[in-house]
C-alpha cells in the first residue's frame, strides 16, 4: 500500500539499471537481502569478489531513485512560501552552486534547491562518461568524488524532509520506512566513509536514536 502511495507522487522517472547487466543484478542481489529483513550494518559491506566501483554505483543510483520518491511524498507541502530556505533547523542552512548558473553559494528556497540538486544528481547518473553503461567501459578517474558528491547532496534532502516534514511523513505512515531507506545510506556511507562526519551533524541526534542497535564506531 505504501509503495503505492510512493509510485503515485513520484518526483522524477525512475532510473533503471539494464536487466542482463552485473549492475543489475547486483542492485537485485540488495534489493532481495533488503527485503528478507537482515541485518542492514551488514547488508552495506561489499560481496566477496564484487568490485567496489560496481556496488558504489549501484547504490548511488537506488539511493537517488529512494530519497527521489521519499521527496515526492512532500513536494506538496514543500513550497517557497514555507520552506523560504533549504535548512535543517535553525542552525543549518545549505547554499546551492554548481559552478555553472550558480557560481557562487547562493541561498534558494528549499523547493528550488531541491529541484536544482535532483536535476544535477540525474545528470550525473545519466552520464555516460561518469556512469558507464557497459560493463567493458571502465569507470573515470573522477567516479569516487563525484559518488561522494552526489551521496553528500543527497543527505541533505534526508536533513530537510526530516526537520522540516516529519510531521507529514507521520501523517501518510511513510515513518517506518523514510527510517529505514536512511538507516540504510548511513550504514553505507559510513561503512565506505564517504559523507564527511561534519554534514550529519543536523540529524546526529536521530541518527543516534533510531541507528542505536548498532551503534556506529565514531570518533
Ligand atoms: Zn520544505
Amino acid at each position: 500500500m505504501l509503495h503505492q502511495l510512493f509510485s503515485l507522487t513520484t518526483f522524477r522517472p525512475k532510473k533503471k539499471f539494464e536487466p542482463g547487466t552485473l549492475r543489475h543484478s547486483l542492485h537485485k542481489q540488495a534489493e532481495a537481502s533488503l527485503n528478507s529483513g537482515i541485518n542492514l550494518r551488514e547488508v552495506v559491506k561489499l560481496p566477496p569478489g564484487e568490485n567496489f566501483n560496481d556496488w558504489l554505483a549501484v547504490h548511488v543510483v537506488d539511493f537517488f531513485n529512494r530519497i527521489n520518491l521519499i521527496y515526492g511524498t512532500v513536494t506538496d507541502y514543500c513550497l517557497e512560501e514555507t520552506c523560504p530556505t533549504m535548512s535543517g533547523g535553525p542552525k543549518f542552512e545549505y547554499l546551492w552552486a554548481d559552478g555553472i548558473r550558480y557560481k557562487k553559494p547562493t541561498p534558494l528556497p528549499a523547493p528550488n534547491y531541491v529541484s536544482l540538486l535532483m536535476d544535477w544528481v540525474e545528470a550525473q547518473i545519466n552520464n555516460e562518461d561518469i556512469f558507464p553503461v557497459k560493463i567493458d567501459v571502465p569507470f573515470p578517474k573522477n567516479f569516487i568524488p563525484t559518488c561522494k558528491k552526489i551521496l553528500t547532496r543527497l543527505f541533505r534532502v534526508f536533513v530537510h524532509v526530516y526537520i522540516h516534514h516529519f510531521d507529514r511523513l507521520v501523517a501518510i505512515g511513510a515513518e517506518a520506512h523514510v527510517n529505514t531507506c536512511y538507516k540504510h545510506f548511513y550504514y553505507f556511507v559510513t561503512e565506505f566513509d564517504i559523507v564527511s562526519q561534519k554534514e550529519f551533524e543536523p540529524l546526529a541526534e536521530m541518527t543516534r536514536k533510531i541507528c542505536k542497535e548498532n551503534p556506529p564506531q565514531l570518533s
